[in-house]
């Protein structure tokens, strides 16, 4: 198992030889040693991209040149996907099938933006005089770049498959409880030739020294983020108090899923599970709400819990397993802290809330969780958990339901569940969120833009909007009929 950071195309140990321990959170078991990165380290990796970069054999290789080598970055990653996928779910917890289609949607953005490096284009403006006036696309430099823990490999992919596209460089920070699988995919692209020292950097360690060193460098050009509304309001701050460097931020979320009488009621409640309980409800975009019509909320709860009770809590590693453990302790002990919020609330616990205990005792499990009868405005109806809890939220209309669902400063997901299309469209249009789902939940797709509304982030990744936050226009203008000008 490598544990070292990749700074320069070298593996290196942290200057000062720190490490942090790297636990299974399905046993508690420490499984490896990551590397502690110090500021020294950083800037260090800072400055091997800076080189890289302005050194342009990078951004001004061939398009096709940077295609081929994403594709060669997809191949490596599609040859290790057994193995990339145990190290996911021995680190992070969650059940092996799901970490196996984190691998598969890891090598199709590799893939998506492989195919897309070689199709950006720029324009050509229609000003009203004799000369050429052109919209150049560049890249935006060299970009800091910090991902969560909650889905560690895929959102490494969705961070540096853009930037290698637009032909930036780019230094990569891991979550510090999930670095394995990051630290592995540098030894696979170790070995591409093509893929020159430098442009791609990872160092693991801690958010507030090695995170924070990448947001304050005046020789990062960007920051890509992904986590905390706490951090990202931070993020933004610190740029704007050193370099304006462009920030994007992908952000927390308390999407709401809506369910209207008329919508297919086993899919529905199907839906409803799968909203939330994926990854152990570690989504940005889980359904944490669900605003369920009146005539039908009683006999959906039912069901909800009904159905529930059978998802399989376990070890990852076993084939079975539908809920793993949570991340951490700490995080374990976060998501605990808002089941008591809600037992202490006025909303009614249907299911869970307790740790499973038996087998499972030394792991961070937490049962799949339903509070019904949630007040929009409590704390368990407004804040993020992200964890498996969900508040069932009970509407008498049409209205109620929208006015319900934007009543949340977070704007990231919704969806909506009916046969009537134009009563689902009605919902779409008016819900402030950044990707709505009409009779499904969660499907992400490189192809497609995916970011937030409000308080849920600044920007969108992924599809063509994921590559245009890496590059920068530039405008030329070309006189065609340079005459003396009788100015003076
Ligand atoms: P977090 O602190 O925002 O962590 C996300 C990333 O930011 C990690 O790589 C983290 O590093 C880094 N970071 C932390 N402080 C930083 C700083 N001052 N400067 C630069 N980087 C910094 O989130 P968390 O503590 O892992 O989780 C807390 C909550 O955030 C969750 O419970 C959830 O509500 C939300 N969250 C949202 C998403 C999402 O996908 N939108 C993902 C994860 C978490 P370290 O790991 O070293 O701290
Ligand atoms: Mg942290």
């Amino acid at each position: 198992m490598n544990d070292r950071m990749y700074i320069d195309g070298q593996f290196v140990e942290a200057s000062n030889k720190q490490t942090r321990d790297i636990y299974n959170p399905a046993t508690g078991e420490v499984i490896a040693q990551a590397p502690e990165a110090t500021p020294a380290d950083v800037e260090k990796a800072i400055q091997n991209a800076r080189r890289a970069f302005d050194e342009g054999a990078w951004k001004d290789a061939t398009a096709l040149h940077r295609s081929r080598v994403l594709f060669k970055i997809a191949e490596a990653v599609k040859s290790n996907v057994a193995e990339l996928a145990k190290l996911e779910t021995l680190n992070m917890g969650k059940p092996i099938v799901e970490s196996e289609f984190d691998i598969a949607d890891t090598v199709t953005c590799f893939e998506y933006y492989g195919g897309l490096a070689t199709k950006i284009t720029g324009e050509v403006n229609p000003v009203p005089d004799n000369a050429l006036n052109l919209t150049l696309k560049e890249p935006v430099g060299v970009c800091g770049q910090i991902i969560p823990w909650n889905y560690p490999l895929m959102m490494l992919s969705w961070k540096i498959a853009p930037a290698l596209a637009a032909g930036c460089t780019v230094v990569l920070k891991p979550a510090e409880q999930t670095p394995l699988s990051a630290l592995r995919f540098a030894e696979l692209i170790d070995k591409i030739e093509e893929l020159p020292k430098g442009v791609i950097n990872i160092v693991s360690g801690d958010g507030p020294i090695t995170g924070a060193t990448l947001v304050k460098s005046y020789d990062v050009d960007k920051v890509a983020f992904t986590g905390s509304t706490e951090v990202g309001r931070w993020i933004l701050k610190t740029s704007a108090e050193t370099n304006l460097k462009k920030v994007t931020l992908e952000l927390g979320g308390k999407s709401p899923n809506i369910f209207f009488a008329d919508a297919d009621f086993e899919a529905a409640i199907d839906g409803a599970l799968f909203g939330i309980f994926i990854n152990q409800g570690e989504v940005c975009s889980a359904g944490s709400r669900i605003l369920v019509e009146k005539s039908i909320h009683k006999k959906f709860v039912e069901a909800m819990a009904e159905k529930a009770k059978r998802i399989k809590l376990g070890d990852g590693m076993d084939r079975d397993t539908k809920m793993g453990p949570l991340v951490t302790e700490e995080h374990r002990a976060r998501v605990e802290s808002y089941i008591k919020i809600g037992k202490d609330s006025s909303a009614k616990l249907v299911l869970g809330g307790k740790r499973p205990g038996g087998a499972l005792a030394n792991g961070y499990f937490v049962e799949p969780t339903i509070f019904d009868n949630v007040d929009n405005n409590s704390r368990l109806g407004q804040e993020e958990v992200f964890g498996p809890v969900v508040a069932v939220i009970p509407f008498e209309n049409d209205n109620e339901a929208i006015r319900l669902a934007n009543a949340n400063p977070y704007g990231l997901a919704a969806a909506v569940w009916s046969k009537d299309f134009g009563r689902a469209m009605q919902v779409v249009k008016q819900v402030r969120a950044g990707i709505v789902w009409v009779n499904h939940m969660q499907p992400t797709y490189m192809e497609a833009p995916w970011g937030g509304y409000k308080q849920s982030g600044i920007g969108r990744e992924l599809g063509k909007y994921g590559v245009e936050a890496y590059l920068q226009a530039k405008q030329v203008h070309i006189n065609l009929n340079p005459a003396p000008i009788a100015w003076y």
